[in-house]
């Protein structure tokens, strides 16, 4: 089953205080039944005790006797008689009474002997605990008969049962929900790591799980995450030192390939099969160029050694430097490009604000399809200045746009293995803009398209972050 903790521990703790009311409930019940028959059966023999005293010396009268048995017997359920040794009713005492000898003839003769009975005998539509002992009344033997109803009894029991069966709900109600609340509150550290550890991806890997204030089974869980979240962010960063450091070692011969390629290329005589070949080989060169420019500012940024050097650029300009190089990219998938750069300058650093904006444009050249449109818009509004490249793509989902800018997230994998990428453009966009105290958004609709912009502060001296 797959109900939270929360449900199954109200369950089970339901369960169980359900099996304890009833298990208890019944014990009462039964033992309240025992008690209440051991006092009927009390009041019976102190009833026969007390009324065979009256009668030892003279015969008494029947008014006698029925004043006598109504001070001892004076509940309604009590009855009492006398019987001759022949059986027959010599004075009464209460309604059943009335109704013929109580007691059998069997029970008299053993009470005779001198073998006194008390049992259970049925009375009309009652239970009756019933008592035949012999008495001597002046020279003649008698038999005293003393009934007790187990009426009283039963009702007590009853109004017992019946409570319990009403308050019993009610009370594992209160309690079910009392547990429900207190196991919501014993696993709200787990909700809170469960949410911050959520929040925790590769380039986040600084942040910690909150640790519950007690040093319980939950405190020593969000430590053990905590633990572990520095053993991986140790790993991380070494993972970073050893791309920096390739990345590194890969800009030198890239760019010897680069400048050889662009020399053969210069080449009047050169074949045209030779030179399809060399320019396809020069873009694959610049698209490898990009990829370990942009590894190695990721590093820097991670190592916090991305230096900028900063001046001030003209979005015209910066904006034709990206689009110039990705003109015939766009052309070969059939994508027009329009550019729009009105004259606004900003601080900052050329080559990084460059590097951003040619990650954009190529995500957007990559996302947009054969005969679709992608726009570079340049901007300026109060005191910021940006540029939006907008496109006719897929569009991205609402929930994958915030974790767009995130390092190695891919919005499905399927879509990125078709058009190939890494998952880091967009998180070098966030860090340049971020060193230049920018930022970037996206305003996307799904099917429509997207709008990726980045906005730096207009004129604005500024030093790196
Ligand atoms: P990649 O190298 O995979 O392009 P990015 O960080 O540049 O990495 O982009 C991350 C993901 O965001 C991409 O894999 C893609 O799924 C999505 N994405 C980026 N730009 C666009 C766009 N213009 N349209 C639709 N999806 C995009």
């Amino acid at each position: 089953m797959n109900l939270p903790i929360r449900v199954r521990l109200t369950a089970w703790y339901a369960a169980l205080l359900a099996l304890i009311i009833i298990a208890l409930g019944a014990f009462l019940v039964l033992q309240l039944r025992t008690d209440l028959r051991e006092t009927i059966d009390t009041e019976v023999l102190a009833a026969v005790d007390l009324m065979s005293g009256s009668f030892d010396d003279e015969d008494d009268s029947k008014e006698d006797f029925s004043d006598v048995a109504r001070t001892i017997l004076p509940h309604s359920g009590a009855a009492a008689q006398v019987q001759s040794s022949a059986g027959k009713v010599q004075m009464t005492y209460g309604e059943v009474a009335q109704l013929g000898p109580l007691g059998s003839d069997e029970d008299r003769a053993a009470a005779l002997r001198g073998d006194s009975r008390l049992y259970t005998a049925r009375l009309g539509d009652d239970d009756y605990r019933m008592s035949v002992t012999p008495i001597s009344v002046g020279d003649s033997q008698r038999v005293l008969v003393v009934a007790e109803s187990l009426d009283r009894a039963e009702e007590s029991v009853e109004r017992v049962l019946v409570l319990l069966l009403l308050a019993g709900p009610v009370a594992l109600g209160a309690t079910a929900l009392a547990g429900y609340w207190l196991a919501g509150k014993a696993l709200r550290p787990v909700e809170r790591m469960t949410s911050n550890a959520r929040e925790i991806s590769i380039d986040r890997l600084h942040q910690r799980v909150a640790v519950p204030r007690s040093a319980d089974e939950l405190g020593r869980l969000a430590v053990t995450l905590n633990a572990m979240l520095a053993r991986l962010e140790l790993g991380v960063r070494e993972k970073h030192r050893l791309i920096a450091d390739a990345s590194h070692e890969l800009r030198t011969p890239l760019a010897v390939m680069r400048a050889e390629l662009d020399v053969s290329l210069r080449d009047p005589a050169l074949p045209v099969d030779a030179r399809d070949v060399l320019e396809s080989a020069r873009e694959e060169v610049d698209r490898m160029s990009r990829t370990v420019d942009n590894l190695l500012t990721l590093a820097q940024v991670d190592e916090g050694r991305l230096e900028l050097l900063i001046t001030q650029v003209s979005l015209p300009e910066v904006i034709e430097g990206v689009v110039r190089p990705l003109r015939p990219l766009a052309s070969a998938r059939g994508v027009h490009l329009e550019v729009e750069a009105p004259d606004a300058r900003s601080q900052a650093d050329p080559q990084r604000l460059h590097q951003a904006l040619t990650n954009l444009l190529e995500n957007a050249l990559k996302f947009t399809p054969r005969g679709g449109t992608v726009r570079v818009t340049g901007w300026q509004r109060g005191d910021e200045v940006g540029v939006t490249v907008r496109d006719d793509g897929p569009g991205i989902p609402p929930e994958a746009r915030r974790h767009l800018f995130d390092r190695f997230y891919r919005v499905d994998s399927a879509r990125g293995r078709d058009v190939g990428g890494s998952g880091l453009g967009l998180a070098i966009c966030r860090e340049i803009a971020a060193a230049h105290g920018g930022h970037v958004w996206v305003e996307s609709e799904e099917g429509r398209g997207s709008a990726f912009s980045l906005a730096l502060p207009a004129e604005r001296a500024l030093l790196p972050a």
